[in-house]
């Protein structure tokens, strides 16, 4: 079994302000970073995700790494700015703080505000009125009214939590999955790993503009996407396998982003039963081997030269059913113009070179030589 559990020590920052209970980090020199060993190739959600979706998707993001150009979102980024201020607030507020309400929702706005410039947006205190006005439901003061309710609803709830971990590197083989010369895992970043009296359980926090006319809640399909749910079910496998008998699955925890609400929060328990979770490995298994496929032909077909002399690719073929319409693909543009993009040698008009690597670039300290020695092993049969 190979279950490595890494990421950030749960351990309380400096508050920005005098604080009775803040503990300082632990110093230590900065951790070295490295890629990936070659031949370690590792599936996590997004991945799958796009390959399921359409396999040419995932032929242009994660072979070609080529994404659309200025796509900085302001409901991407302020997702990404939640999760971050959630780091601060889970950190200060598990096991409990002295710190009033007020200075723990300015704790939560520091590091929203520097997780969204550091996603490439003007600084929240900067922007004048119709700036905000743009941004819609989501505009930073919105969020900032979402900080303040969050710290009164969740306060008493994380008094009684131990924090294990904040954005926990996850790898866990994926068995059957035969990639000759490649270490093939599965991997995720968990958002936290607490404990609720005896058992370990994953948190992930999730915000949506969808919700209720006037804001009176969640809309149900939202709600309902989460169980079953590859991404949560792959949590909770990963949970389970990293404290045996001791795990219990774990909670969305989600916010609804709204011009006038900003109270809107749910838990939502995600307890799969152990055959859900095999069911979950059975299908994660099966989509990687089929992406693995793919990825080997096209190796083959690029070695023999035979791809760059064909008018069009005869690989990573999409359904076409998610072309157009709501929602449509950032590709069209790609599709609709080059039949055979391997014959492209940079990326085209419009888009950029920009790798998705959550897993290649992790804690040296907390992820690193030993953990890949594991994989190694395991490729060799050793385990
Ligand atoms: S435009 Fe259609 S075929 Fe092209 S990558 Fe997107 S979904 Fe696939």
């Amino acid at each position: 079994m190979l279950v490595k559990l890494g990421g950030t020590p749960a351990t309380k920052p400096k508050s920005p302000r005098p604080s009775s209970s803040a503990t300082p980090r632990p110093n230590r020199p900065p951790a070295e970073h490295k890629p990936l060993p070659e031949g370690v190739v590792i599936f996590d959600n997004t991945r799958l995700g796009d390959f399921k979706s359409g396999p040419r998707t995932f032929y242009y993001k994660h072979i070609r790494n080529w994404v659309p150009e200025g796509e900085a979102r302001a409901a991407l980024t302020g997702g990404i700015a939640w999760s971050v201020a959630m780091d601060a607030l889970w950190v200060e507020m598990c096991g409990g703080t002295n710190l009033p309400d007020v200075r723990l929702g300015d704790l939560g706005w520091d590091a929203f505000c520097q997780a969204w410039v550091g996603e490439g947006l003007e600084h929240p205190d900067t922007l004048d009125a119709e700036q905000y006005r743009e941004f819609g439901a989501y505009s930073p003061n919105n969020y900032y009214e979402m900080l303040l309710h969050y710290v009164v609803a969740r306060r008493d709830w994380l008094a009684q939590l131990e924090l294990v971990g904040v954005e926990l590197p996850v790898v866990v083989p994926l068995p059957g999955v035969e990639a000759p010369g490649k270490t093939v895992l599965y991997g995720a970043r968990i958002d936290k790993v607490m404990r609720e009296g005896e058992a370990f359980k994953w948190v992930d926090h999730k915000t949506t503009a969808k919700g209720l006319r006037g804001g009176a809640g969640f809309q149900p399909f939202w709600l309902d996407q989460w169980t079953p749910n590859s991404q949560a079910d792959g949590y909770s496998y990963a949970i389970a396998e990293a404290y045996p008998g001791q795990a219990e699955g774990g909670l969305i925890d989600a916010a609804l982003v709204h011009r006038e609400s900003h109270d809107v929060f749910t838990l939502l328990p995600q307890y799969p039963q152990d055959a859900m979770l095999e069911a979950w490995k059975a299908q994660v298994s099966y989509w990687a081997s089929l992406a693995l496929d793919e990825m080997r032909l096209l190796e083959e077909l690029r070695s023999s030269g035979k791809i760059y002399q064909s008018s069009y690719m005869p690989l990573f073929p999409c359904d076409g059913s998610k072309c157009a319409g709501w929602g449509s693909c950032p590709y069209r543009d790609i599709c609709r113009s080059h039949p055979n993009p391997e014959r492209l040698d940079a990326p085209p008009s419009g888009y950029v070179e920009e790798k998705w690597e959550p897993f290649s670039t992790v804690d040296h300290e907390q992820f690193g030589a030993a953990e890949l020695q594991e994989a190694e092993d395991f490729r060799g049969g050793g385990k």
